[in-house]
């Protein structure tokens, strides 16, 4: 009973909206089903000396007061809700805020770590946006911000979630993904980003730093994890993707003595270069792959 009703709490919780017309829809349906109620009561027409009309006049106005009501309440309701979309909505991105994204994330960690599903956070940073700001003013680089996150917006699948995290940052959380898929996802984005030219300020770069759910910490871990990968990218040189799979890659190449293959970025800069990352990555996996294989027996 208890299970029920906090899954019930929490359906309800993620469904506010839906809650919300549940509501107006089972008081609009109560106040219709009194009024029906009493124009067809048949002891209405006896216990009411009057002649039928007279008898009506209640059930009108019970339905005028069930209607004004449900205005009331829909109009109040309507207010609240832009009230919360405000609160929960950064203005000049139109993105979740900082307080809804991180609400989004420990509610989708905690789902990834009750059901043992896998869970990315992709921590993005706007390259050099400073020179931005300083080249070409403020207002143009919140040009700049606006026109970054609707690009990643159209991009992004609609389970995900997209938030911005401060600053020139953003968070995007993809649930039911695992690093390689994440990986390939966030390189996508860097090239949306990098390819078209921005007006008036030409291309803009960004730099990813990718880390998954393993099963262990807690969602605070998984954003500093994150953070260290972005951090990796910009000391890398910025305009790439990083995550715990990159890194490894680099030391695979450093100790076969291909450091100078392990400096360039494992990804693929243009359309027409060969997807190093999806080659790297796979040769990654494989072992790891077999490993899993052996030890569960598939
Ligand atoms: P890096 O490649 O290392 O990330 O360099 P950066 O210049 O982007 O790094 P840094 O984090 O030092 O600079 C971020 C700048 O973003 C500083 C701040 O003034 C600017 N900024 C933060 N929020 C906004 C905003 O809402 N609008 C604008 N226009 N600028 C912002
Ligand atoms: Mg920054
Ligand atoms: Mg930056």
């Amino acid at each position: 009973m208890a299970s029920l009703l906090s899954r019930f709490q929490s359906w309800l919780t993620s469904n506010r909206i839906r809650a919300r017309e549940l509501g107006l829809l089972l008081f609009a349906c109560t106040g219709a089903a009194v009024w029906l109620f009493i124009l067809d009561a048949p002891g209405a027409t006896y216990i009411l000396p009057a002649a039928t009309h007279v008898s009506q006049r209640p059930a009108l106005m019970w339905g005028f007061t069930s209607l004004a009501l449900a205005l009331f309440a829909w109009r109040r309701w309507r207010e609240i809700d832009a009230l919360l979309e405000e609160a929960e909505t950064d203005v000049l991105t139109g993105l979740h805020n900082r307080r809804m994204i991180e609400s989004l994330l420990e509610r989708e960690f905690d789902r990834a770590m009750r059901y043992g599903r896998p869970l990315s956070l992709i921590l993005i940073d706007v390259d050099h946006f400073k020179r931005v700001n300083d080249t070409h003013g403020h207002a143009v680089g919140d040009n700049v911000l606006a026109t970054l996150a609707r690009r990643v917006q159209r991009r992004m699948r609609i389970s995900d979630h997209f938030g911005r995290w401060g600053g020139e940052e953003f968070l995007l959380i993809c649930p039911e993904t695992d690093t390689t898929d994440a990986m390939l996802v966030a390189d996508r984005l860097r090239k949306s980003i990098r390819h078209k030219p921005m007006r008036l300020v030409g291309t803009v770069t960004a730099s990813f730093g990718v880390s998954t759910y393993t099963g262990q910490g807690d969602y605070t871990a998984l954003i500093d994890e994150a953070d260290h990968y972005l951090y990796a990218a910009k000391l890398q040189g910025r305009d790439r993707v990083i995550s715990k799979f990159t890194l490894m890659a680099q030391d695979a190449l450093r100790r076969e003595g291909r450091a100078d293959e392990a400096e360039q970025p494992i990804q693929s800069q243009t359309p027409s270069d060969p997807d190093r990352l999806s080659s790297v990555l796979s040769t990654i996996m494989a072992p790891l792959q077999r490993k899993r294989e052996r030890r569960f027996g598939r």
